[in-house]
Order: C-alpha cells, then sequence, then structure tokens
C-alpha cells in the first residue's frame, strides 16, 4: 500500500461561494482521454504545458452552423475569422470545410493567401489597410470593408491611378439595442453616416459596391439583436435599390455568438445559459427572408463567426507545480501555465478537470500561474478536488484567441497538437526555442561580450 499524501489540517471560514439554483456543484469527473488520446500520453509526448485541438470538434462545429443556416436560408457563406485562430492547420480545416477567409491585417491577408485561399474569396476588414495592402488586394480581386472616410477617399485615388473597380462594402456600426454600442468600427446608422458613405462610393463610379457590413460585438448573448441588426442592412440594401439603383449581393452580419464558456460572475454556467447556433440563424434568416425582396434578389449572407465554431475544439493540459498555504488558510494551487498563454481567463471562468483519478475530498482554492507577477491568476475561487504536485490538469474550451493572443512573456510558447479523425496527434505549432526567440535580436558590437 502507498503512503497517502499527508495535508496538514485547517480551519476554513464556511463560505457558501457563488450558489446557482442547483446549489453548489462538487461532483467531477477525470478527463484522462481526449477524442480517445490519453492525456497523460500527448504531455509525455508533447511536454506541458501543450494545447490540444480536435479535428473532429472543429468540423461537428462547422457541419453544425452550416446547417442551422443553410436549412433557413438559400445563400449562406462562412467566412473564417483568422484572429481568432490564425495556425495554418486550424484554418485549413475550416476552408476545407468551404470557408471563405476574414482578416483584419496585411499579415492575417498574406497567411490566407499562403493557406491557398484565393483572392476573390477573402474579405479584408478593420481600419489598419497599407496601401501596399489595398493594392495586393484590389488585384486579387478580394472583397474590401472600408472602416472610415480616410480609407475611402484614399482607395477612391488608388483606383483612379490603377484604373480598376474593385469590390467593396461599408462596415455599418448601429444601435442593435446593445449597450456599450460597438460604434468605434465603420460608418454610423443611425446618424446618416452610412448612407452618407453609401452615396459617395456609388457617386464617385470607382468602386463597385456590393456588399453591407456588420460586427456588432462579441460574445453576443442575444439573438434578437442579430434581428435588429440584420433589418438595419436590408433597410440601407433597399434604398441602394430604389434611390441609387445599385443591387447589393452580400449582407455580412459578422462574428460574434458565443462559446459556451462561463463569463466572470455568471450566475449558471455558459454550457446552460448560452443562446445555440439556431437561435442566432433563426433570428437573422427571418428578418431577412421577411423584409420583403423578391426571390432572385435575396442577397448572399455571410457569417464571420469565431468564438463559437473554435473555442470547445480546444483544450489546454497543464500539470500542478506546487501547493502552498496563503496567510488566510486559503489553499493555493500552481500550475505551470498562466494569462501568458490562457489569455481568456482574464473574462471566462474555464472549467478544469483534473486528469487523473482523485478522492472526492474537495477545497475552495486559488489557482495562479507561474508567472511571477501578481495578476497571473488561471481561476480566483474554484471547488476542485485536491490536486497535488505533478498531477495533471485539463482546461475546457480555450480554443478562441488564446493561440493567437498568447504571450511572450517570461516564458515561451508551448506546443500546439492537432488530434485527426482518426485519432492520431500532429505537431502543428512547435514550441517557442531561446533560438527562435532570439532571432530577431541584434547586438551592436560595442555591448558583445563574447
Ligand atoms: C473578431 C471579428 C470576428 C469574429 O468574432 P467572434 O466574436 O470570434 O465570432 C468577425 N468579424 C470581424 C470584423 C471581427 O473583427
Amino acid at each position: 500500500m502507498t503512503k497517502l499524501k499527508y495535508e496538514r489540517p485547517v480551519i476554513k471560514k464556511m463560505n457558501a461561494g457563488l450558489m446557482n439554483k442547483f446549489g453548489t456543484r462538487t461532483e467531477y469527473q477525470p478527463v484522462t482521454h481526449i477524442d480517445g488520446v490519453g492525456v497523460k500520453d500527448m504531455i509525455k509526448k508533447y511536454g506541458s504545458p501543450c494545447f490540444v485541438i480536435s479535428e473532429k470538434q472543429i468540423r461537428r462545429n462547422s457541419q453544425n452552423a452550416n446547417r442551422a443556416f443553410k436549412t433557413r436560408y438559400p445563400k449562406v457563406q462562412f467566412a473564417w475569422s483568422y484572429k481568432t485562430n490564425y495556425i495554418n492547420a486550424v484554418c485549413n480545416v475550416f476552408h476545407q470545410e468551404g470557408s471563405w477567409a476574414e482578416v483584419v491585417s496585411g499579415f492575417e491577408y498574406n497567411k490566407a493567401l499562403g493557406n491557398g485561399v484565393p483572392g476573390n474569396k477573402i474579405i479584408f476588414n478593420g481600419p489598419d489597410k497599407s496601401e501596399k495592402d489595398i493594392r495586393e488586394a484590389i488585384l486579387n480581386d478580394s472583397m474590401l470593408h472600408i472602416d472610415h472616410f480616410d480609407e475611402l477617399y484614399s482607395l477612391i485615388e488608388l483606383c483612379e491611378a490603377m484604373d480598376r473597380k474593385p469590390r467593396v462594402a461599408i462596415r455599418v456600426n448601429m444601435d442593435t439595442g446593445i449597450y456599450p454600442m460597438w460604434d468605434r468600427f465603420g460608418f454610423n446608422y443611425e446618424n446618416g453616416s452610412a448612407w452618407n458613405a453609401i452615396n459617395k462610393i456609388v457617386a464617385s463610379g470607382k468602386l463597385n459596391l456590393v456588399g453591407l457590413h456588420c460586427h456588432i460585438g462579441t460574445f453576443m448573448l442575444a439573438p434578437w439583436a442579430y434581428g435588429v441588426a440584420a433589418g438595419k442592412l436590408c433597410d440601407l440594401m433597399y434604398h441602394c435599390k430604389t434611390q441609387l439603383n445599385v443591387s447589393i449581393q452580400y449582407l455580412d452580419l459578422g462574428g460574434g455568438f458565443p462559446s459556451a464558456n462561463t463569463l466572470k460572475g455568471a450566475y449558471l454556467p455558459g454550457s446552460d445559459t448560452v443562446p445555440s447556433i439556431e437561435e442566432f440563424a433563426e433570428a437573422i434568416t427571418t428578418t431577412i427572408l421577411n423584409y420583403g425582396f423578391k426571390q432572385d434578389e435575396l442577397p448572399l449572407l455571410i457569417l464571420e463567426t469565431g468564438r463559437a465554431l473554435i473555442d470547445d475544439a480546444g483544450y489546454l493540459l497543464g500539470s500542478v507545480l506546487a501547493n502552498k498555504r496563503l496567510s488566510d488558510g486559503r489553499r493555493a494551487t500552481i500550475m505551470d501555465f498562466g494569462v501568458n498563454i490562457l489569455f481568456t481567463s482574464f473574462w471566462y471562468d474555464h472549467k478544469i478537470s483534473p486528469a487523473q483519478e482523485f478522492t472526492h475530498h474537495s477545497e475552495d482554492m486559488v489557482l495562479y500561474g507561474p508567472l511571477c507577477m501578481n495578476i497571473d491568476i488561471v481561476r480566483e475561487s474554484v471547488n476542485l478536488p485536491l490536486l497535488n504536485k505533478g498531477d495533471q490538469v485539463v482546461v475546457h474550451k480555450v480554443g478562441a484567441y488564446n493561440m493567437t493572443q498568447w504571450m511572450q512573456f517570461i516564458a515561451m510558447r508551448p506546443n500546439v497538437v492537432l488530434i485527426d479523425m482518426k485519432g492520431t496527434t500532429h505537431l502543428i505549432r512547435k514550441a517557442e526555442t531561446l533560438k527562435y526567440m532570439e532571432e530577431m535580436e541584434l547586438m551592436p558590437t560595442f555591448l558583445n561580450n563574447k
């Protein structure tokens, strides 16, 4: 018999914590496998921490979202939001599922081209497009989504010089009943600025206005807000036709659907409260279909969904470095991953499962990351079975934004692994090395001490 680990007795303040109507949840299940692959085997092979992505889950999410919209509306196209996760292998799963690319910088634009996405299936959004980026996008017949008047004027000037008539859309921001309003991007609907931009585009004769775009927010919990947004884009499209004789070919409703993560401070877990993609599809497609367009004039509906399609396909595997007691007696567990690679722990209460069997003795604890920095907290207060040094954990739903917003701070970024449809693992991004990190540094000779 192995000797049981000694746990020093402590006096605990009774703390009800954040109860919900089901009481506090104390039952756990160890997560020992992901898509049939052993968690401990992956950690042995790829190190701790490491990110794991399920190809099966990406395809399932993508097909589910396509089904939700295509069963309700005849013309639907998804465009993968690169900034949500632009590891090339991940993007290519989406492209294999039929997604175009949605990019917000020259860097992302070139990544999409490098992944083999044809230029005319790339949507170029965002306030920061250099003249060089715009020239390239024009030559490739990409869709340029104009963000502000300065961009519009320089685009008109450029088209005159290049003698090309690019396909453009404007980004529209609007009051959808959700506050704070995202009004920093694009042209406002209510104050007439969107209509003004449309008039200037059409009057210039230099640009081919093919679409109208909005992206009303992120982690949006109100499907009806998308109905409001779709209605306002339909109004603009209708006025384009009746007043300017311009046929708009597509309405792009952007992204923003939530994943099933739990926002900090939420009363109930996200998996119980987040609306399904069908509810968003229903709100959007009903509005467009009922607007009154003729059947053959219905616009193509584009969606730039990011988070909702990738979050639950991503896992972070990690290990316990140490346990300690804080001065108030609280248990603190230090993990080998922190906010440097798990950026989303700033706003989500990520679900964390032990990767091995455990005793059913649990305790409220704080989970810290390994950084020498006070804000490096993975969970401020979570009730978990006691984790010992060397134990391993699985963090759930980390596929969105972590692998693009991760910081190279104090430590380097870890391996990223894809589990394919057959349950084989593939390294899709190597852990960084000191050599890689220092490749961009230069040493003036007078400081070279070697
Ligand atoms: C970030 C972004 C998206 C994706 O947003 P999600 O909330 O991840 O779905 C889509 N379109 C634009 C313009 C964006 O900036």
